[in-house]
């Protein structure tokens, strides 16, 4: 069956509208059809987009952050690592500030796992507010994830040692938002013993 063609979406709200909701949805139906055939690594397979959903949810209902340019980056903040999406045409669709963000958010792919987890703890004072912002979100649902519905094949050792990988990066950005710092805090309480 043919693909429905990203271009079909509408281009009108790219943020210059004025429309925060409009962007929203729009990053949101984006993010659906590049994430489509993707799963998260859970035992049931959730769907992959129900991740970046978790992200705009405790941003906006948890930390009560209203700014839109950082609600479509989390829709969007896996799009350029992990789909065929270039930073080129997340500009175009959504503007330079939330493609700065999403860049911000992107791993180089092309570095071994374990410089790409060490790069992470050391780049993580340095990224914009924003950015910050989206990176602790990331964090917290990732944890939540590990916690209540972890990767199938991860034993002990590996959990902790994601909750403790998660922390050292959140530890360099402190500071950027108390509320979501503390729920951060909570579910680091959730590090698995057994
Ligand atoms: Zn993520």
């Amino acid at each position: 069956m043919p693909r429905k063609p990203i271009s079909k979406l509408s281009r009108q709200s790219d943020g210059k509208t004025g429309d925060p909701l409009a962007l929203i949805i729009k990053a949101l139906a984006f993010s659906a059809n590049k994430h489509r055939d993707q799963r998260r690594k859970d035992t049931p397979a959730s769907p992959y987009i129900n991740h970046p959903i978790d992200l705009a949810n405790v941003l906006r209902n948890e930390g009560g952050i209203r700014d839109g340019v950082v609600i479509c980056a989390a829709l969007l903040h896996d799009t350029i690592e992990d789909t065929q999406t270039s930073p080129e045409e997340l500009q175009r669709e959504f503007g330079k500030r939330v493609c700065a963000i999403v860049l911000e958010m992107t791993d180089d792919k092309r570095l071994p796992k374990n410089e790409r987890k060490r790069l992470q703890i050391e780049q993580a004072p340095g990224l914009s507010r924003r950015a910050k912002l989206v990176k602790l979100a990331d964090k917290i649902c990732n944890l939540r994830d590990v916690a209540y519905s972890p990767p199938e094949r991860w034993d002990l050792q590996r959990r902790q040692q994601y909750f403790d990988w998660a922390r050292q990066v959140v530890d360099g950005l402190r500071g950027v938002h108390a509320r979501l710092e503390r729920a951060f805090d909570e579910v680091f309480l959730l590090r698995p013993r057994q």
